[in-house]
């Protein structure tokens, strides 16, 4: 059942910060920060994102409008990633920023010229909170909400780089068993477009698992420019080594099937982040 949309300009809270300015955000009281940082001390030479594993709507804007059993579907977030990420920050001790809001809010994964970073409609799906926004309004969650995150990983690579590393970077998504009437048969995907070095041989240990996965090569969406803009902005451009893996949502969407993962993309990977080689800026690019 859709609800009544918030008015374009409700849910902006003014408060004071320390220094008394005034300062005016969505987030409130009991809302979550824009982003987690996890495992911020981990040695691994990788960052791990997780652009859609939440899917919090900060509660000015009244759950966008929508129903709450349709914020606990696919379209809000990324079912499981927030476990995996956790469990595979663990195993490859590396830090990991994980997103504090649903995609519904701002797409943490599209530039912001991209219709889509906003979604008037869903997989379909109309998102009342989303139609109508003045330029204020929108202004004010990519101030809140996008900036952030943006700044966030921005920081943790920079950090990276002082230390003399050039890191991996590996963003994490899961993607609905069916869309639009057909059934994915993917257990997961790697997507991917340029620099070779960790999609290629990932896929090859993944196919090779005695499990006999069936691993997606840019399916079941394209990491070709220009999709994937996390990956193209803070990865590709700077052309640090990186790799965006999609799971099935129905595989890592308990804790025992988020552990299971973590620990295959461990092992697949563990070889390839094992290679001194890899710490490098791409040349091909
Ligand atoms: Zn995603």
């Amino acid at each position: 059942m859709l609800c009544a949309p918030p008015q374009p300009s409700a849910g902006i809270t003014p408060y004071f910060d320390g220094q008394m300015n005034q300062i005016e955000t969505m987030i409130g009281p009991g809302d979550p920060p824009p982003y987690n940082i996890i495992n911020e001390q981990g040695q691994g030479k990788v960052l791990l994102v997780g652009d859609h594993a939440s899917r919090v709507i900060p509660r000015a804007l009244d759950n966008l409008g929508l129903d709450e059993n349709l914020l606990e579907q696919h379209i809000a977030y990324d079912i499981g990633t927030r476990k995996l990420v956790h469990h595979l920050s663990q195993h490859l001790d590396a830090p990991a920023i994980l997103a504090g809001y649903s995609r519904l809010v701002v797409d943490l994964n599209r530039s912001l010229e991209d219709p889509s970073v906003m979604p008037e409609v869903s997989d379909d799906t109309p998102i009342p909170g989303n139609q109508n926004m003045s330029v204020e309004h929108r202004n004010q969650r990519i101030h809140d909400f996008y900036t952030p995150y943006r700044k966030a990983i921005d920081t943790m690579l920079h950090a990276f780089r002082e230390n003399g590393v050039v890191p991996a970077f590996i963003s994490i998504h899961s993607f609905t068993p069916q869309m639009a009437g057909f059934v994915r048969p993917w257990h997961a995907g790697i997507l991917w477009d340029k620099d070779p070095r960790i999609p290629v041989p990932l896929m090859a240990n993944l196919r090779a698992h005695a499990n006999g996965f069936n691993i997606g090569d840019n399916e079941p969406y394209s990491g070709k420019h220009p999709a994937d803009y996390t990956i193209d902005h803070h990865a590709e451009a700077s052309g640090i080594p990186h790799v965006s893996i999609e799971i099935r949502q129905d595989l890592v969407n308990t804790e025992a099937g988020a552990e299971r993962w973590a620990t295959i993309l461990d092992d697949a990977l563990r070889d390839i982040l094992a290679n001194p080689e890899l710490y490098q800026v791409w040349q091909s690019i």
